[in-house]
């Protein structure tokens, strides 16, 4: 193996400790406590976990956790009046509204009905027009911590190729967004991209936010680029399952510069991000500076 590995956990952590010095500078300089709420409607497993290790990281760097779990049927009248009023609520900076919602609500109209400045996830429409027009917003978590890593081990990311594999709305449009802020040539590929291993091949940074286990494998990296997976996928292990990326890992990291690991690459830097939007927030509520390194 040459490349290096962009370790996600060791700088998730790092990340964490800058956000919580800034939470201590907040409360001592300020008497301020930034405050997250995360709601949670019904009993989807997965989400429940997420939900539990959110809460637990936002205190551990000092902030205030607000849980709200909402029984699986819970009207669309109920969680916007819950929304509206953690909205209106001062002690509340950053809002996240846990996704997917059950399928009687409407998640576009929930998501658009919180304020956007405590927006955290970055999902509003009015923060997805920030980014594309360049403007401050907030920015949604997973992109923003891999343009985190990239920076830290690239430095200036100005003129370099960049292709983003996925065009979620989540991941993919805004990663690519983000690229283009630092003026990397950005190309966007998709289910229906003609000859993807050959767009890949030319790319100095190769971000893969697909969802199909190993479909990258290393014959398509361009020696010496750097490689974020941001795939998740669950894959049968003998008896067991294992988490695998969209990257085949081995054969990537003989040709790559650098590459983030599944597990540990990414997925830790989501949810620290998650802390650096809400202390942002809180921030920028109270006419403060933001904390640097945190922000895109
Ligand atoms: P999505 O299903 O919304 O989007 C997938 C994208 O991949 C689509 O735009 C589609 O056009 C593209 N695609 C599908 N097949 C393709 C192919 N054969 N070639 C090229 N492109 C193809 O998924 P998403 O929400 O963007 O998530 C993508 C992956 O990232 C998933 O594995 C998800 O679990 C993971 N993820 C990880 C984190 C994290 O914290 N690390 C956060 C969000 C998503």
């Amino acid at each position: 193996m040459t490349a290096q590995i962009i370790d996600g956990k060791a700088f998730a952590a790092r990340v964490r400790a800058k956000v919580a010095s800034h939470v201590s500078r907040l409360k001592d300089d300020h008497g301020i406590t930034p405050g997250l709420a995360v709601v949670l409607v019904g009993e989807d497993p997965a989400s429940q976990v997420y939900v539990r290790s959110k809460g637990k990281m936002t205190t551990e760097v000092g902030m205030e956790s607000f849980e709200h779990r909402l029984d699986a049927d819970t009207s669309q009248e109920e969680l916007l009046a819950l929304v509206d009023r953690l909205n209106n609520d001062p002690t509340v900076h950053g809002i996240l509204v846990q996704l997917p919602l059950p399928d009687h609500l409407n998640s576009e109209l929930v998501i658009n009905s919180i304020d956007p400045a405590k927006d955290v996830d970055g999902f509003h429409i009015s923060n997805v027009g920030l980014l594309g027009t360049g403007q401050k917003s907030m920015v949604p978590c997973t992109p923003l911590g891999s343009l985190m890593m990239l920076r830290d081990h690239l430095g200036s990311l100005s003129g370099l190729e960049a292709v983003v594999i996925g065009r979620s709305n989540i991941v993919g449009k805004p990663m690519a967004q983000l690229l283009l802020g630092d003026s990397c040539t950005v190309t966007i590929c998709h289910s229906r991209t003609k000859d993807l291993q050959e767009v890949v091949r030319r790319a100095d940074i190769v971000v893969a936010a697909v969802g199909r286990p190993e479909m990258v494998p290393g014959s398509w990296i361009k020696p010496g680029a750097t490689v974020i997976d941001v795939g998740i996928n669950r894959v049968p292990n003998g008896e067991k399952t294992r988490l695998v990326g969209d990257c085949e890992f081995d054969s990537c990291a003989e040709v790559a510069g650098a590459i983030t690991p599944v597990p540990g690459g990414v997925g830790p830097m989501t949810i620290a991000c998650l802390l650096a939007n809400t202390v942002t927030a809180c921030c920028r509520a109270n006419d403060l500076p933001e904390p640097e390194g945190l922000t895109a």
